[in-house]
């Protein structure tokens, strides 16, 4: 497999990196959006220049394809002639032409993993690679049943820290148990993500950056309600099953893809379900809180700071967007959520009229469904433990991270003396649950809030412009010289990038500073 060398990747300043922040992207050609890139792979046109033939392509092949207009690139161990597509690539021609005439998987996966280039790119693809890529191995696929042996999972090169876990499986009369023994400390409920749909169960356990994967055909049917429960100080997971009927089972099922692998996140695909949206409400004139409901099979938490993604079919190709959950409200700690947490989502979403994805999105009425993927990101709750001091930098939804932050935060940090929301918006109607934060920061003597509008009007007497040293200078300051301190930023890319200079610049480090992109 060929690899190009990819640690800087996308550049720090090019449009690339912008545009997986958010907004900031290349300025495309008029006639070259999405939509036109759609019409113009369902046209029937030639695109990669065989008349549907596809090929095995030697590595000398490949290389030799490395000019804008005959340029191919492969992914996965797919190869594609992208030259078609270059015209229409958000992050620009010349990003695009980094992976040319050769393998471009880790500058993919560095950028945008989620992308569904199989969909996107599927009329350019040209064929696949002669030598195989490795990939970390994954379980055999034989169908043999499953009887509570453990199957030994084939794990090179992992970090001594990352030992594969196994599992073993018993019954009662009216239970099966899976039990994992992952053999990690502070493992918790988030840790598990369960489903079970038309006979097939899947359990994901993550581990650091590593998942193991339980994948079967179950031998027999069972009931929709699935408990999973964590020994956090062990590492044991256990996951509960309830029969449909109370017959012995021999076996537990048949494997299914990947099943009883552990593997690197970044060498897997996301897993997505289908959930029903049930509620949306307004939260400002261009802002919802909708919730989804997961199928009665799943049992997922996102962790708090992580994102998920939406996946929705528009105009025949699958387009994705990746949101980041909230909670039903921020007094939720208050009383019963209304919703339990592993079963139902908040994502508090902006509708860009000219936007691609989301004007779609509020298209959905109550009962439609979209897919949703498992959690991903790479905020870590340790990183609030003990923590004294905490700075929340917000722009528009970058506020959507803080809201778990906040809340987790103040409910169990023992040590917090002090949490400071600085929340920058445009206008005061732009402003998400200003009052919620309003009452929060009246009851919480630690919580204060401040919000900062670059377009106000004449009457705002509040604070003014865009993020900037004076006004950070001012507001995040440590109140005793050594208080441990974490500072989270989140917004449009421009925001985000200015904010970790200025911080820098105000002699925070690196570890004190979390910022949230894709
Ligand atoms: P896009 O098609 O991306 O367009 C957005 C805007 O950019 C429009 O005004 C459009 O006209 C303009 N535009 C598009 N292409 C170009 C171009 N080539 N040149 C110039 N302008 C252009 N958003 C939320 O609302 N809530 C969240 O919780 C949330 N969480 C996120 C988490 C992560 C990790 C990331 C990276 C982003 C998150 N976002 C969130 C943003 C979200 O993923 C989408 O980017 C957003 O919803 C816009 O999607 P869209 O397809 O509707 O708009
Ligand atoms: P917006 O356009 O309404 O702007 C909100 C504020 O951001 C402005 O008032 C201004 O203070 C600041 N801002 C905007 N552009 C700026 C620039 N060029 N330089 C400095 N400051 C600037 O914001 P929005 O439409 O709500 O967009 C929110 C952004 O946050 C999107 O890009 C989205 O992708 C991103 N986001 C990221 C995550 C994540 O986890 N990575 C989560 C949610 C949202």
């Amino acid at each position: 497999m060929l690899n190009v060398p990819s640690p800087a990747f996308p550049a720090p300043g090019s449009q690339q990196r912008a545009a997986s922040g958010g907004r900031s992207k290349v300025p495309l050609k008029q006639g070259r959006s999405l939509m036109d890139w759609i019409r113009l792979t369902k046209s029937g046109k030639d695109l990669t220049g065989l008349k549907g033939r596809l090929i095995e392509v030697t590595e000398e092949e490949l290389i030799k394809h490395n000019k804008k207009d005959d340029c191919w690139v492969c992914i996965r161990g797919l190869v594609y002639n992208v030259s078609p597509y270059m015209e229409y690539h958000p992050g620009g021609e010349d990003e695009l032409m980094r992976a040319a005439g050769s393998d471009g998987t880790d500058l993919f996966d560095q950028v945008h993993r989620w992308v569904n280039y199989e969909s996107m790119l599927k009329e350019c693809l040209v064929g696949r690679m002669a030598v195989k890529p490795v990939v970390l191995a994954k379980e055999n696929h034989e169908k043999k049943p499953l009887n509570g042996i453990l199957l030994k999972s084939k794990v090179p090169d992992l970090p001594v820290k990352e030992i594969s876990p196994s599992y073993d499986w018993f019954q009662t009369e009216s239970l099966v148990t899976i039990v994992i023994y992952t053999k990690q400390k502070d493992m918790d409920s988030e840790s598990v993500i369960v489903d079970y749909q038309d006979g097939c169960f899947r359990a994901e356990i993550v581990v650091n950056d590593y998942s193991y994967l339980l994948h079967t055909e179950l031998s027999h049917e069972i009931q929709e309600d699935i408990t999973a429960r964590v020994t956090e100080k062990t590492g044991k997971v256990e996951i509960i099953l309830k029969k449909k009927n109370n017959v012995s089972w021999k076996y537990l099922g048949h494997p299914l893809e990947s099943h009883n692998s552990f593997t690197a996140h970044r060498e897997k695909g996301l897993y997505y379900r289908k959930c029903k949206l049930i509620s949306k409400v307004d939260v400002t004139h261009d802002t919802k809180l909708y919730c989804l409901m997961m199928p009665p099979g799943t049992h997922l938490q996102v962790p708090i700071g992580q994102h998920v993604y939406l996946k929705q079919t528009i105009a025949g190709a699958e387009i994705v967007k990746p949101y980041t959950p909230v909670l039903e409200s921020l007094h939720s700690d208050l009383r019963e959520p209304l919703h339990p947490h592993n079963k139902y989502i908040y994502v508090i979403i902006k509708i860009y009229h000219t936007g691609l994805f989301t004007p779609h999105f509020d298209c959905l009425q109550i009962g439609d469904y979209v897919s949703l993927s498992n959690p991903e990101g790479n905020f870590k709750k340790s990183q609030l433990q003990d923590l004294e001091e905490l700075f929340l930098l917000a722009a528009g939804t970058g506020f959507t991270p803080m809201v778990k932050i906040l809340n987790y935060a103040l409910a169990n940090i023992t040590n917090l003396r002090k949490v400071k929301l600085m929340f920058f918006n445009k206008t005061e109607e732009d402003i998400l649950w200003r009052n919620q934060l309003e009452q929060l920061a009246d009851k919480e003597r630690r919580f204060e809030v401040e919000f900062i509008l670059s377009e106000p009007t004449c009457e705002w007497i509040g604070k003014q412009g865009r993020i900037s040293l004076p006004l950070l200078s001012k507001f995040v300051k440590r109140s005793l010289e050594n208080s441990r301190v974490l500072i989270c930023i989140c917004g449009p890319a421009p925001f985000t990038e200015q904010g970790i200079r200025l911080l820098k610049d105000l002699n925070f480090s690196q570890e004190e500073v979390h910022s949230f992109t894709a």
